[in-house]
């Protein structure tokens, strides 16, 4: 930050402050301030204001200080950033003000904040950087903790043959959101852990996310053997003895990141078995202060939560015996344990064998767990009751909260407008309250149609942007420029379709007839296109071939342009899909995907559903916002199940949404669409925002963890 503080005058010197605090990235004034200062430059960086400020030339940044209408807009932000880090009045302090001093410690694989720190995957990373933003504006005492990863994930490349390549790019820290946390003197903190008989060290990176920190751990430092310095470089792209590694640092290195930060959360929560051992940690640290180990679960229990993400077996991590004895070897003597006790804390009949389970552990060593829909509590409560022999599965104590989106990251600029305009200027505050969404209904259909048309404009830019500088740089053939997105039609329906390419996820079940779909496509009147994007796991060979199935369908001219696959998937392109199309297609087997969260992107900003009723679609779909694939229906052979529900996504689209979308009056406004669009904001964003799920949390878990903790000490 320093380096940059000389180059800025001072009249406008706390713009570097705002650009390391991801607060700007949700706050439209602080985004159109940035925007303003550079828009070429802002563009360029793809909205990454640090990286701007290195780039910006001093005589630009001059003349903003010398331009009295930015000084203006920069004062007005500096004042509301100053008003919201003050921290008063918020949620949480009116409600429980008695528990300001305590901490809840969020630990997680991956945060999706923004896309200028790509240390993220999919969902469960955007759900925990979207947790982290809403604990910032609902005033909760947070902090996050997690993994630098200078490599990230990977960016994908689709050559011509359609078979995804994953490249790496070291990433410039210095353009990063992040600064290095120091101790008294001004040298860098480390936190080390034992691995398999050698230390192990960490830096400690601080992101600011609004009023709280977020603390990642990176063991990229001179005094660790070259093989450790590699142990954070990418997310998911280890054996299993690089994840046990990792996540033995994230769990223990986490605990100790803190205790060394002198922050003493009373509340641990595992976002996902990944940092599980934490609990672990907690069991040492009372040990060791005298506590028997009984007595120390007990204390840890009532202070954990756990919350589990996938009703998929091969989704939770799990480790041979052989590799937690090479690494926990003598750490349950310091438990006061033996290791038969010890394994059997995680112990599971995994396919392959007996062997240590993450989600076991968090189960076992948890207070408080839950699912992330109703749907998935219930599969869950099914899928783990092996943990409690002597329940019934109704009585398995995994509760659930259905997950929600982060309102102000993933509503468009334009369609904020409108909610400032006819829902009054505190409906953000409010905006889990189902009452102010009813005054929509005095949008003009008009208006309505005009916004939604004006943000596909801006998607279809946006693709035809990004596949012409990949042209320019070179290096690709002319065939990927075509299933770019170059051939889209910008009146046609547009359906997007964008997530993980993970099998169960059916992103081919569109193509089981491709004659029906052929002719949905091609009719010259209705015409009708598909937007495919998403990423496949490295490893994932099948979700690989997906990827290069539907590629080559994209590729085919009988498919006449009107499939385009857009390649790497991230944050900021699921913003401009999950702004601009027409209809969200998701289509998993159900009950599969635990919860999702691109179709709720999608439906607070006016964009219908078209999903099988699995996770949040099952309790979001209401008959008049969207379109509900098939029935709640599970069949056990799946290829009767991918029939059924392909010819229901036939079926709807020829007879409901095709005709619905092409039916406009003379003024070419389509009122029956525009109505389910008012019905899917009206209906979704109270409901599946973060505010309601936040609140949730807080309510049901957080509080009655903080309570335990003070009858413990009493
Ligand atoms: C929202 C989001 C996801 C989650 O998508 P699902 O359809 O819920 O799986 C994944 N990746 C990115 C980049 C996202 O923004």
């Amino acid at each position: 930050m320093s380096h940059l503080n000389d180059k800025v005058p001072e009249k406008i010197g706390r713009i570097t402050e705002l650009a390391y605090n991801l607060w700007w990235s949700w706050t439209p004034e602080a985004r159109g301030l940035f925007r303003r200062l550079d828009y070429p430059l802002w563009r360029k960086t793809l909205h990454n204001p640090v990286q701007m400020l290195q780039e910006i030339s001093p005589a630009k940044l001059q003349e903003a200080a010398q331009d009295s209408i930015f000084i203006r807009q920069y004062n007005k932000v500096m004042m509301l950033f100053d008003e919201t880090m003050k921290n008063r009045g918020t949620w949480f302090h009116q409600t429980y003000p008695e528990l300001g001093d305590k901490t809840i410690g969020y630990f997680s694989f991956e945060f999706g904040l923004h896309s200028s720190l790509p240390i993220y995957s999919g969902g469960l990373g955007i759900l925990s950087g979207d947790h982290a933003k809403e604990a910032s504006d609902l005033g909760l005492p947070f902090v996050g903790v997690g993994f630098m990863y200078p490599q990230g994930y990977f960016r994908q490349r689709l050559p011509s043959h359609g078979w995804q390549e994953a490249v790496y790019h070291q990433l410039d820290i210095s353009q990063a959101p992040v600064l290095p946390m120091l101790d008294g003197n001004g040298h860098e903190m480390r936190v080390s852990v034992n691995l398999a008989g050698r230390p192990v060290h960490a830096r400690i990176w601080h992101v600011r996310v609004g009023r709280n920190p977020l603390f990642l751990l990176d063991t990229d430092v001179d005094e660790n053997e070259p093989w450790d310095r590699e142990l954070s470089a990418r997310l998911y792209a280890g054996d299993s003895e690089t994840r046990i590694r990792q996540e033995i640092m994230l769990g223990i290195g986490g605990v100790r990141a803190l205790r060394a930060l002198g922050i003493n959360p009373s509340v641990w929560h595992m976002n996902e078995g990944h940092s599980a051992f934490l609990t672990l940690e907690g069991i040492r640290e009372q040990v060791s202060q005298g506590k028997s180990f009984e007595e120390a679960v007990t204390i840890v229990k009532k202070q954990s939560v756990f919350t589990t993400h996938t009703p998929v077996p091969a989704g939770h991590d799990a480790f041979g015996f052989h590799l937690v004895e090479q690494y926990f070897n003598g750490y349950w003597d310091e438990l006061g344990i033996s290791r038969e006790r010890f394994l059997s804390l995680g112990g599971h009949e995994e396919e392959w064998g007996m062997a240590f389970n993450m989600t076991v552990l968090a189960l076992n060593l948890s207070g408080q767990s839950n699912g992330v829909s109703e749907l998935h509590g219930k599969v869950s409560r099914e899928m783990w009751q092996e943990v409690w022999p002597s329940k019934t599965a109704d009585e398995v104590p995994i509760s659930s909260i259905t997950n929600g989106v982060h309102v102000s990251t993933w509503v468009a600029g334009e369609v904020h407008n409108i909610f400032d305009k006819y829902l009054g200027p505190s409906w953000l505050d409010e905006q889990d309250n189902p009452a102010i969404w009813q005054r929509l209904a005095e949008v003009p259909d008009g208006e309505m149609w005009e916004v939604h048309l004006a943000l596909k404009r801006k998607l279809m830019s946006f693709l035809r942007e990004r596949v012409r500088r990949r042209w320019v740089s070179g290096g690709n053939d002319p065939t990927q420029v075509l299933t770019s997105g170059t051939l889209l039609d910008p009146e046609a329906l547009t359906i997007g379709f964008a997530r993980r390419f993970a099998t169960y996820k059916r992103a081919t079940l569109i193509f089981r007839d491709l004659q029906r779909l052929q002719n949905i496509l091609l009719d010259t009147h209705r015409p009708v296109q598909i937007i495919f994007a998403g990423k496949s796991h490295p490893a994932d060979e099948p979700g690989k071939s997906l990827i290069q199935h539907i590629y080559n369908l994209a590729k085919h001219n009988q498919l006449g342009g009107r499939i385009a696959f857009i390649e790497d998937y991230d944050m900021h392109m699921a913003r401009y899909l999950t702004q601009g199309v027409d209809v969200w297609l998701n289509n998993p087997r159900r009950p599969r995907e635990a919860s999702g969260t691109s179709g709720m992107k999608a439906a607070i900003n006016g964009i219908p559903n078209l999903s099988i009723l699995d996770g949040w679609w099952a309790e979001g779909y209401n008959g008049a916002n969207g379109w509900a694939i098939g029935d709640e229906r599970e069949f056990d052979n799946h290829d009767i199940q991918d029939e059924f529900d392909a010819n229901a996504i036939y079926q709807l689209l020829e007879e409901e949404i095709v005709p619905l979308y092409y039916d406009r009056d003379r003024d070419g406004i389509p009122r029956g669409w525009v109505e389910i669009m008012r019905e899917s904001m009206r209906s979704c964003t109270p409901m599946f925002g973060t505010r309601r799920m936040i609140k949730e949390y807080t309510t049901n878990l957080y509080v009655k963890a903080m309570l335990a903790g003070e009858t413990e000490l009493a």
